[in-house]
């Protein structure tokens, strides 16, 4: 399994960095986020280290789901928040802190004030299919 011997989230998953754990299987790892935005808040990671989902193996991403689905559903069932936002980022522009792939499951309350949300406006038509034709000549 890959590791980088810097990565703080690699270290976690190695043992040699505490955390507080709700789950783990052979691929992957839940564990509460040490600076929680809401109650509840926590990360789910693949054990092996890939810095962005640019670099993300797709069966690590299948195994980092199914640990998605349950620790969120676990999150849902002890906390019952108003909702759940699953986050995930991928470079400083999305404001990615630590560079090993991670997935935020973060209980929301009504009027709690955090600021990620978006007020939806409706786009230009015409800008919208052009990004997608963009877009499309890398897939
Ligand atoms: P990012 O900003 O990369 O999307 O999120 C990184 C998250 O990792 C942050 O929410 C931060 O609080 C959390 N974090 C950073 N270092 C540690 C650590 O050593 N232990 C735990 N449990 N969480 C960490
Ligand atoms: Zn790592």
């Amino acid at each position: 399994m890959t590791a980088d011997p810097n990565c703080i989230f690699c270290k976690i998953a190695a043992g040699t960095i505490p955390c507080t754990k709700l789950y783990e299987d052979g691929e992957t790892l839940a564990f509460m986020d040490i600076n929680p935005a809401n109650d509840g808040h926590c990360l789910v990671i693949p054990k092996a280290h890939f810095p962005t989902v640019f670099a993300l193996a797709p069966e690590a991403f299948a195994a980092a789901g199914r640990t998605v689905i349950k620790v969120a559903s676990a999150v849902q069932a002890a906390l019952t928040p108003d909702g759940i936002n699953l986050l995930q980022a991928n470079g400083p522009g999305a404001a990615q802190s630590v560079l090993h792939f991670h997935i935020h499951v973060l209980p929301r309350r009504q009027n709690d004030g955090l600021s990620i949300n978006w007020t939806p406006k409706p786009g230009d038509r015409g800008r919208i299919a052009e990004i997608a034709e963009r877009i499309r000549k890398h897939l």
